[in-house]
């Protein structure tokens, strides 16, 4: 088989970019190691900001996101048991769109599907080969036979577990790592939210958020320790902890149901440098992973096509490289203020379990002069919604 584009993963990026790239009229395949339904199965994101949405009507995949899609113009910060408004829309003139990872992965395989563009499912052994040459190809495994795609460009959209950066050669990368010692515990519940806005609240026993799918279903969070398990926590255990962490009007706003997810999330940044080699580009949480605090991980992938798909285009349309040789420098600019953020927002809200009296005092200045002065709420508001791309 033969294609331009050959992209690995069929995530959120993935997908993306290769409806991009079937409305150029650039040919890709998509291959995933696991199946469709898995896929949507996984709960991951739901802050979207407007350019993520953007892209996704340049996809020609927006019709439920506009329709179902909430526009949040501001957002809460709890803390001594108090509220503080982060009116982004009034701080910044924009918003931001609450709206499902699994959802927009949804749309997105509807509409690969409806350009009848090749998906390929539970392959295995996925590996690339002879991207510092300008005929790379990819060899994987379905059913025992082996396949092999040649190609001219290999997208490596495949995480942060995946293999397209594990293929690199030792000394090609540099890496950079931050491991935060909790995790979030997440549920999610058919029950409506407690406010029609996130809150994002710092509490001595932890941090909480409260967050939402839309307003019939919710999405909530507690801090926990990193190696806590997700079976020692009934639903009633979350539900006490949660509301043991909000200002009192929002705990006695909480509608307690059964969960129907609950998983645990480690926290980490990390950033791989650069984002080419040759004629493989890495994007989004293969090249680099976020803390969730902040809602940034799926908004860099979405900036990553951005980047990559206006680079292809000029590649295949225009015959010029400029595009592609700038993709690393310019997408890496923007990663590295999402990891700067979404560190501030962790390390603001967090209790670290070896933090001195010293730095909790600066964490209470610092959210004391967020309520006080409108130049760092609007600093905080102009990352929320996203840095322009
Ligand atoms: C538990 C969890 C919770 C999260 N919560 C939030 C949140 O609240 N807010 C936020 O902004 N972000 C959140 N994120 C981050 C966000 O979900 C990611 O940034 C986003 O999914 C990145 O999209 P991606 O397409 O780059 O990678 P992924 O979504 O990871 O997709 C990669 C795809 O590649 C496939 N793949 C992997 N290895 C191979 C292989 N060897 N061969 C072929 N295919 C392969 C995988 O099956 C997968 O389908 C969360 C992430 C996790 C894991």
């Amino acid at each position: 088989m033969r294609t331009q584009v050959v992209i690995v993963g069929s995530g959120p990026s993935g997908l993306l970019l290769g409806q991009l790239l079937t409305g150029a009229g650039i040919d890709n395949v998509i291959l995933d190691r696991v199946g469709k339904d898995y896929i949507l199965g996984r709960v991951r994101a739901g802050v979207l900001e407007q350019g993520t949405v953007d892209l996704m009507g340049k996809a020609g995949a927006d019709a439920r996101l506009a329709s179902e899609g909430l526009v949040h113009d501001g957002f809460s910060i709890a803390f001594d048991g108090r509220d503080h408004r982060i009116d982004l829309a009034g701080l910044t003139g924009k918003h931001v769109t609450v709206y499902g990872q699994t959802e927009m992965t949804r749309d997105l395989m509807a509409a690969r599907e409806a350009a009848g563009t090749s998906t390929l499912y539970e392959v295995e052994d996925v590996t690339l080969h002879g991207f510092d040459t300008d005929k790379p190809f990819v060899t994987y495994t379905k059913h025992g036979v082996t396949g092999r795609i040649d190609c001219d460009i290999i997208a490596g959209c495949d995480g942060f577990h995946g293999v397209s950066r594990r293929c690199l050669p030792a000394g090609a990368m540099r890496t950079f790592e931050r491991a935060y010692p909790f995790g979030w515990l997440g549920v999610l519940a058919e029950v409506p939210p407690v406010s029609d806005e996130l809150v994002y609240a710092s509490h001595e026993r932890g941090f909480a958020l409260c967050s939402m799918r839309s307003m019939t279903r919710s999405r909530y969070y507690v801090q926990v320790p990193a190696d806590e398990q997700a079976e020692a926590w009934s639903d009633n255990r979350f539900w006490d902890e949660l509301r043991n962490r909000l200002p009192r009007h929002h705990a006695e706003a909480v509608t307690t149901g059964p969960s129907f997810e609950k998983s645990i999330a480690p926290l980490r940044s990390f950033v791989a440098e650069p984002l080419r080699f040759g004629r493989l580009f890495l994007v989004g949480d293969a090249a680099h992973i976020v803390p969730p605090t902040g809602a940034k991980g799926l908004n860099l992938a979405a900036s990553d096509v951005h980047y990559l798909f206006d680079g292809l285009r000029d590649f295949f349309l225009e015959k010029s490289s400029a595009g592609i040789d700038a993709y690393s420098e310019r997408a890496l600019a923007r990663v590295w203020k999402a990891v700067r953020f979404s560190w501030w927002m962790t390390t603001l809200l967090h209790r670290f379990p070896d933090s001195s009296d010293f730095e909790r005092r600066i964490q209470d200045a610092e959210l004391d002069y967020l309520t006080h002065s409108q130049a760092a709420a609007t600093a905080l508001a102009e990352n929320y919604v996203g840095l322009a791309f």
